[in-house]
């Protein structure tokens, strides 16, 4: 089996156009849309994703959803609920590393082998984006070394900054690996 950081990449832009199995919504707990990603995921999708969100009765904090990608190149999107961060002390972490192994159970259970994730909770929801680099990042390889029916996990970052500090933190989870 192929070495977890080696099945991980990171990538700068608009993760609606990854076409990989699934895409990573970072959704809301009602799964009827919103700003940020999941606008965009919603926007490019179609209105069909919202008619399936509908019948889903929404998603906790933590867990995930699964539903079909519709317009997006993708052909599955993964839905999960980040944590609204407000002091770190409230179970955020805690949450956070959830939403990463829900999405991932989720993707061997529906034998989803490629999969794109945004940085869940680090826009609207205020997340440090450092920290939550790092849960994101450790949390996948962990799982990447217990699971090879996994082949690739593709982190998506919108801004230059962001890539930057994923990177930096790779390095950091890496260094002497
Ligand atoms: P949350 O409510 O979980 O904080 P947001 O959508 O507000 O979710 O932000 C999560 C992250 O997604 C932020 O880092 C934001 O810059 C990023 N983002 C927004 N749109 C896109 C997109 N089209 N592709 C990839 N990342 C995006």
């Amino acid at each position: 089996m192929s070495h977890p950081w080696d099945r991980i990449e990171l990538q700068q832009g608009d993760i609606t156009k990854l076409n990989c199995d699934a895409i990573v919504n970072a959704a809301n707990s009602s799964l009827l849309g919103g700003g940020g990603v999941d606008g965009a995921i919603h926007r490019v999708a179609g209105p069909d994703l919202l008619e399936e969100c509908r019948t889903l009765g929404g998603c906790a904090t933590g867990e995930a959803k699964l539903t079909r990608g519709y317009k997006l190149p993708c052909r599955w999107i993964v839905h999960t609920v980040g944590p609204v961060y407000k002091d770190g002390k409230r179970g955020e972490p805690e949450h956070l590393k959830s939403c990463y192994q829900s999405s991932l159970n989720l993707a061997v259970e529906n034998k989803i082998r490629s999969l794109a994730f945004p940085a869940i909770s680090c826009g609207v929801y205020g997340y440090p984006i450092e920290d939550a680099a790092r849960i994101a990042l450790s949390t996948t390889a962990a799982f990447l070394a217990d699971h090879e029916e996994v082949d690739l996990v593709i982190f998506v970052l919108f801004g230059a900054a962001d890539m930057a500090t994923y990177l930096g933190v790779r390095d950091e989870l890496t260094a002497g690996s």
